[in-house]
């Protein structure tokens, strides 16, 4: 038997141990439930409500896991002001109609002497891994994590990292996850802007030029569409557009095929473009996968 939590105030089940939530995924298992799972940091938004419908559609139990994690942080990046606001995370999580809210500490997960990594071999090598060395080791070790202790038969990703849902699929292949990857499109706001729970950094002035990823993304779809085919031509052109609005930094741009995340230079099947610009302070990403 497990014991849930119940958070009187939200009135929804949450378990902090991964062996409770082993334990409650076994006997569900046992009676031919179907499990989904939604890996989020919290601060949910939209787009991180986009995946718990699609779960919810798909599963009979639904578990939404809220875990900061610390392996996928760099030095210096945000680890310890990431936004936070579990009160909220609770009451969109019930109206969505998860079953349990996974919230492990970093101590339960990475518990003394923890030595062992996933290391997947090139798809981290582009895009946000190039600034990021470390980043998708993190991120590929707490989801294999995650799916040891979840036991999900379905887990779902947002297409808004796009390199990240790419390295999860793999990862899943080579290591034989008995476990069905969705994607989910990305969620944007009225305007355009992905939603990413790091935009709450930005100040109104830079909530505007924020929109310059989005805009980029969507003349350059215009252009491939009316025949450009020069890889090279475009990225200098959103280039040029990025670096003349205030307060950015072209973290990178790059024109690359959606399997690989190998460069491309002429563009002739559908290519997936991605960036990431920092404005101030905050870092955001964005991709479009565009077919000529
Ligand atoms: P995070 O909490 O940022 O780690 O994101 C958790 C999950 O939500 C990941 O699978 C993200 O790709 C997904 N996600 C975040 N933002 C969006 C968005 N705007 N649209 C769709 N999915 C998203």
């Amino acid at each position: 038997m497990f014991f849930p939590s119940i958070s009187e105030e939200f009135a929804i089940e949450t378990i902090k141990t991964a062996k409770e939530i082993q334990t409650r995924s076994e006997v569900l298992r046992k009676e031919g439930k179907v499990i989904a799972f939604v890996p989020t940091m919290g601060f949910l938004h939209e787009g991180h409500l986009a995946l718990l419908r699609e779960g919810r559609q798909l599963g009979d139990d639904l578990i939404l896991s809220i875990f900061v994690n610390p392996t996928q942080f760099g030095p210096g990046e945000d680890y310890e002001s990431y936004p936070k606001n579990s009160e909220n995370d609770f009451k969109l999580a019930r109206y969505e109609g998860v079953d349990v809210v996974f919230i492990p500490t970093a101590k339960e997960l990475y518990g003394d002497g923890f030595q062992t990594y996933v290391t997947l071999e090139s798809l981290p090598k582009h895009l946000c891994g190039v600034s990021r060395p470390s980043h998708f080791n993190g991120v590929a070790t707490v989801v294999a994590k995650l799916f040891n202790i979840v036991k999900p038969h379905i887990a779902i990703f947002g297409q808004k990292d796009f390199q990240q849902l790419a390295i999860i699929r793999q990862m899943t292949m080579d290591l034989n996850f008995d476990i069905e990857i969705r994607g989910v499109q990305t969620i944007r706001e009225k305007d355009g802007l992905a939603m990413s729970s790091r935009n709450v950094y930005l100040t109104p002035e830079q909530r505007k030029t924020a929109l310059c990823l989005y805009s980029s993304l969507v003349k350059s779809r215009e252009k491939i569409q009316k025949g450009e085919k020069k890889a090279s031509v475009l990225i200098r052109e959103i280039t040029a557009y990025i670096t003349s609005q205030a307060e950015t930094e072209v973290d990178y741009i790059s024109i690359c095929d959606p399997d690989t995340l190998e460069d491309v230079d002429q563009i002739k099947g559908p290519i997936l473009i991605a960036l990431a610009v920092k404005v101030g302070k905050t870092r955001l990403i964005d991709n479009m996968v565009i077919a000529p």
